[in-house]
């Protein structure tokens, strides 16, 4: 599928209904047999995308921050991690440590992450399809077809392999 990520929030959107029918029947899969199913497709639909290309996570979710987060990433810019949250961070309603705006201050005009190494646990984590227990993250994932192409693609495939909505 040809992805214009512009686009992937109304496309995502249109597969809604069909991709909640289809979690009703991921949940009744194993726990095991769910993470094999959705790892395996991780691995092959991450091929397929260029992050470089998209960084649509960086431009427009962002991560919730951890007091190692901030302890890193104040270290990797030599602040202290009082200055780091005053320049860059804010809390949110669920009282998480978030980014005070969108797209994230450390993304680059050409989608690099100017802080690699050193950023956060939950950006080398996303999208999270290759997370243990999936079942227990799988709203999130839903909410993240309309995010992350990989995401879309992985439900894509899902429906066919679960035989979801065939003509
Ligand atoms: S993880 Fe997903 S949303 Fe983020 S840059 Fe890669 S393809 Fe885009
Ligand atoms: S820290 Fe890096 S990977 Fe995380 S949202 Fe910002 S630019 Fe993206």
């Amino acid at each position: 599928m040809n992805f214009n990520i512009n686009n992937l929030k109304n496309i995502a959107l249109s597969h809604k209904a069909k991709f909640e029918k289809l979690s009703v029947k991921i949940r009744k899969l194993n726990s095991q047999k769910a993470d094999k199913l959705f790892h395996d497709l991780h691995h092959k639909e991450f091929k397929k995308i260029d992050c470089l290309k998209c960084a649509n996570c960086c431009k427009t979710l962002g991560p919730r921050l951890k007091d190692a987060d901030i302890e890193k990433l104040s270290k990797h810019l030599k602040i202290k991690p009082s200055e780091f949250f005053s320049k860059y961070l804010k809390i949110d309603d669920d009282n998480d440590y978030v980014f005070q705006s969108m797209p994230c201050p450390f993304l680059a005009g050409d989608n690099f992450c100017l802080v690699y190494n050193s950023r956060p646990k939950a950006c080398k984590e996303y999208p999270h399809t290759n997370q243990k227990n999936i079942l227990g993250i799988l709203n999130v994932c839903l909410k993240n077809t309309q995010i992350c192409p990989i995401v879309f693609l992985i439900f894509k495939k899902l429906e066919t392999e679960l035989q979801i909505n065939k003509k």
